[in-house]
């Protein structure tokens, strides 16, 4: 059996791994690869394989670095199956769509050509075959895989996989994205017993996460300073899971007397329609959430909470003065509804502008966080007054503390071959590094592109 990665550390982040047995080969993942400017062409460009090859596709979860290329295959021809939960079909049904508005957009702007349509999505959609965590099911003969939650989003599943050949099992598993240590919403994550061959993700596998136990409390500070102040606070947030922890946190200090007669607004047509995927896998959540909606809190809402419908209402909001929290899209601000407040919210010094996830590099979202005053937002220089602050705690991604115990927890057996995969070159061999200390396995930070045998 070998592992080919595409996409890996060295060269961008993005998750597509081709696994190839005595008899079948399949993929895990098959996302766009993000990491720089030339992530257009990369993510056009057709396939080191050819798709009608491949028996079937293994989807971990709905992040567009993950699922993002999956209408190119079936463009290409693949007829085949792609497996995962209801919630990740789901999810993803959203994520493509707004993909491919995205493209359209970037037609108009930048006059690079969509590279899959609407209905290349939809064709997409209809090869999806749905099975729950915990049931073992056997797209070929002698493979078998078993979803577990990984608790890193609604529907995200680790890979347990058996494959049976040459007289003996061998066991893979892949994260996919581990979920941080903390989920308001969804469960926790599964650990492992044991396996062959461990496929790990390291976004974070050489940094700690700080104050994950009092998030909510940094959240209501920002908020109550600044509008106490008279401004207003600005939250840009990715749709899947963040924007639905940041609405929890803010009913919960709302049901705690906090942040009285604030009206909050969610501005993301994209958010909105995950919204209604979190409301419809409520058996997905934990405990603590599940008790909550059980005594009729609804937890995804609140009074002075309203969802933005339309454009011309938007408008509305932006251009009323009074303090107000937002929530938009998009969270490293390339693009999305969020972009039509920052030339009005960032030049006033008593609004606050709270960045709640990763800021990838050359972003707006990392140039504000470096300090920088002057910045460009659609060809417009727009001086930077606002404060300026983070609350990286909710992140839905795991720590290196927690990829570590994941690791150590895996015991019957303990993995021989370790992947370290889908990290920036630091956090993976960081994480390697400190793996080295602790485990016996032959640990490897794959190269783009190159065969490895198990
Ligand atoms: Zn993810």
């Amino acid at each position: 059996m070998n592992l080919t990665f595409y996409g890996s550390a060295k060269e961008v982040t993005g998750s597509l791994i081709l696994v190839k047995t005595n008899k079948y080969k399949f993929l895990v993942d098959c996302g766009f690869f993000q990491g720089d400017d030339n992530d257009y062409y990369r993510n056009k460009k057709d396939f080191d394989f050819n798709v009608k090859d491949i028996d079937f596709v293994l989807l971990t979860h709905a992040h567009i670095d993950h699922c993002g290329r999956l209408p190119l295959m079936i463009k290409n021809g693949y007829k085949n199956k792609i497996y995962s939960t209801q919630a990740t079909k789901d999810i993803v049904n959203y994520i493509l769509l707004d993909a491919v508005l995205v493209m359209q957009n970037n037609w108009k702007h930048f006059r690079r050509p969509a590279f899959y349509t609407q209905d290349e999505v939809f064709k997409t959609m209809d090869r999806f075959e749905t099975h729950p965590y915990y049931q073992t099911f056997s797209p070929k003969n002698d493979i078998f895989i078993t979803f577990k939650n990984a608790g890193h989003i609604l529907g995200a599943s680790i890979l347990e996989i058996n494959v049976n050949e040459d007289n003996q099992t061998h066991k893979l598993v892949f994260t996919g994205d581990v979920g941080n240590t903390l989920t308001t919403i969804i469960k926790p994550t599964d650990f492992i017993n044991g396996c062959d061959t461990l496929v790990i993700e390291s976004t974070y596998g050489n940094k700690t996460h700080k104050g994950v136990d009092r998030r909510k409390n940094d959240l209501y500070n920002v908020i109550h300073k600044t509008v106490k102040s008279g401004g207003s606070v600005l939250i840009p947030a990715f749709s899947i899971e963040r924007t639905e922890e940041i609405l929890y946190d803010l009913n919960d200090l709302i049901n705690a007397d906090k942040l009285q007669n604030i009206p909050i607004y969610l501005d993301s047509p994209l958010s909105k329609n995950i919204l209604t995927v979190y409301k419809k896998h409520t058996d997905l959540f934990n405990d603590v959430a599940i008790k909550k909606i059980k005594q009729g809190d609804d937890i995804f809402n609140f009074p002075d909470f309203t969802i933005i419908e339309d454009t011309i209402q938007s408008l509305k909001v932006i251009n009323d003065r009074q303090p107000k929290v937002i929530l938009a899209g998009s969270g490293m601000l390339t693009g999305g509804r969020i972009i039509n407040y920052l030339p009005i919210y960032l030049t006033q010094k008593n609004n606050t502008i709270i960045f709640i996830s990763y800021q990838a590099k050359n972003t707006i979202g990392e140039k504000l966080l470096q300090g920088r005053k002057t910045i460009m937002i659609e060809g417009k220089k727009i001086k930077a007054k606002c404060n300026v602050t983070q609350i990286s705690a909710y992140s839905s991604h795991a720590d290196k503390r927690k990829l570590h115990s994941f690791v150590k927890n895996i015991k019957h057996p303990s993995p021989k071959t370790i992947f370290i995969n889908h990290g920036d070159v630091d956090q993976s061999s960081g994480f390697k590094q400190e793996l080295t200390k602790h485990s016996k396995a032959k640990l490897i930070i794959p190269d783009p592109g190159k065969n490895y045998s198990i």
